[in-house]
């Protein structure tokens, strides 16, 4: 047993959800990713004296709705603080948000690894602004300002200190990606920044009951580097440990270069921030018809779509979660499960021939051109024993694309329909035969697994039409001769 083995990693995380509101958090400047620099600002996101903040109601909505997913309680008032500190990009001196009271307290979600299932407590969710940004990496000698995220809504959900490994915090910010998408409050891409974590991370003896210290890695905003940060920490906290030394409170930095942490700056207190009420917000409050009114729009969270697919569609649970990956796909499999009862055969289509054709062509569903019934008349064909899934997929499918006829008249059309007709098969399976006299005598002498070498020899100098049924047994009875 390595000296690893005696340690169990603690981890809990500060989630940053980039809101997808039109506007900033405080005022009515433009809050896209991607615009020139210093495009989206106006005297309020800059600060200017005299300017005033005005709440974005988008954000509040958005707070609620992601606190009514995971199961937290709403707070009915809720205040704004101002968070003070100096720096190049925060052209304000302070930040808005919420210290006294959070919007949402409490709630959780379950992660599922190898370890098992695991249920994953929030401590709460807060809402706040975006700072700008500093880019370091321009030019040797500068640091180039840009400031249009600066005001750009945010919600900060934290979580208790319940992770046990990387892999679980993988599996959650995943599921927050899902949810968050779900719920259209943000678009959850990690790599443009709108989904992003600090990793707290701490190591303790197994069976001990006090957390460890812990240090913060900052700014996460890619599973891959998160992982590595984890595990990084992991084994340079416990060889300190190991070491006789102690871990030292600390806000740290990942360098996916040469895969360490270093430390940022002393971890900085509560009363360094000398947060203090907002005075240019009042309070929001919450009403209960408001909070009625939100819960009546929540939309179907994956979770219980995952659940709904294997319960009522009696899928597996691989492929409902396949399926629930994104909401329009799981909407588009919900929608033809009116058109068919082959749910299988719906879900097959859908993972097999939709979605790789989506991202091949690098197209959302809601740009998907076969519609619900002639997907579901696709399906039935198949199951007629009209056409073999072969030719629905790739010869079929392919066609549909391009017009609205039904599949029935289109395999007509391309004379795919299969053939139960005896004089046509048997003449195919005469041919076959004749031709393979050795494997037929093998055949005969007891390699039964041959039957798929002929079976799939007709159906090759049928071009898919023979119709597997008939020729089987029309195969097994020549043979037997
Ligand atoms: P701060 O605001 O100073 O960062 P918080 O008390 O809000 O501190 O905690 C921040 C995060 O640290 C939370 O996600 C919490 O779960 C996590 N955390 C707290 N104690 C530990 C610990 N000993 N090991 C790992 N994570 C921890
Ligand atoms: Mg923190």
């Amino acid at each position: 047993m390595s000296v690893y083995d005696k340690y169990e990693t603690v981890i809990g995380l500060e989630v940053h959800i980039q809101l997808g509101t039109k506007s900033k958090a405080f005022c009515g400047d433009d809050a896209s990713f991607g615009a020139p620099p210093n495009t989206h600002i106006s005297t309020i996101s800059l600060g200017h004296p005299g300017t005033l903040p005005r709440l974005n109601k988008k954000q509040i909505e958005y707070a609620v709705k992601l606190g009514l997913a995971l199961g937290a309680k709403i707070s009915p008032t809720n205040n704004f603080d101002r968070k003070n500190y100096f720096y190049a990009d925060l052209p304000k001196g302070y930040q808005i948000t919420q210290d006294r009271m959070p919007i949402a307290i409490g709630g959780g979600m379950d992660v599922t690894t190898e370890a098992g299932t695991r249920h994953i407590r929030m401590h709460h969710i807060h809402m706040e602004e975006d700072a700008g940004k500093s880019i370091h990496d321009l030019a040797p000698d500068a640091t180039f300002i840009d400031l249009n995220r600066a005001g750009v809504p945010l919600l900060e959900a934290v979580t208790e200190p319940d992770f046990r490994s990387a892999q679980e915090v993988d599996v959650f910010m995943n599921a927050m990606r899902q949810l968050v998408r779900y719920l259209e409050v943000s678009d959850g891409n990690m790599q443009e920044g709108s989904l992003r974590c600090d990793c707290n991370v701490s190591v303790r003896l197994k069976g001990a009951e006090k957390y460890g210290e812990r240090c913060e890695v900052k700014n996460m905003n890619s599973m891959r580097f998160a992982r590595r940060a984890i595990e990084f920490e992991r084994k340079r906290q416990i060889d300190l440990l190991e070491a006789g030394g102690k871990v030292a409170q600390q806000t740290l930095n990942f360098d996916p270069v040469t895969g360490t942490t270093a430390p940022l700056r002393d971890k900085e207190n509560a009363h360094d921030y000398r947060y203090f009420p907002e005075p240019d917000l009042p309070p929001v409050v919450i009403s209960d018809d408001y909070l009625a009114n939100i819960k009546a729009g929540m939309p179907a969270l994956p979770w219980e779509l995952e659940e709904e697919f294997v319960e009522k569609y009696k899928l597996s649970t691989y492929n409902a979660k396949l399926l629930t990956e994104e909401k329009g796909i799981a909407l588009f499999f919900q929608a033809l499960t009116k058109h068919t009862k082959n749910y299988k055969g719906a879900a097959n289509l859908v993972i097999n021939k939709i979605n790789p054709w989506l991202s091949e062509e690098k197209k959302s569903i809601a740009e998907f051109p076969i519609n619900h019934q002639q997907l579901g008349a696709l399906i039935q064909l198949i199951d007629d024993g009209k056409v073999s899934n072969t030719i629905a997929y790739q010869r079929i499918f392919p066609e549909l694309l391009k017009t609205k006829k039904m599949p029935l008249e289109i395999a007509e059309a391309l004379n795919l329909v299969q053939s139960d007709d005896a004089d046509f098969l048997e003449k195919l399976v005469d041919e076959v035969l004749a031709k393979n006299p050795d494997k037929v005598k093998a055949y005969q002498k007891g390699k039964k697994g041959l039957i798929g070498f002929f079976m799939g020899a007709v159906m090759k100098a049928s071009k898919g039409k023979a119709a597997p049924k008939t020729t089987n047994a029309l195969l097994t009875k020549k043979l037997q001769a």
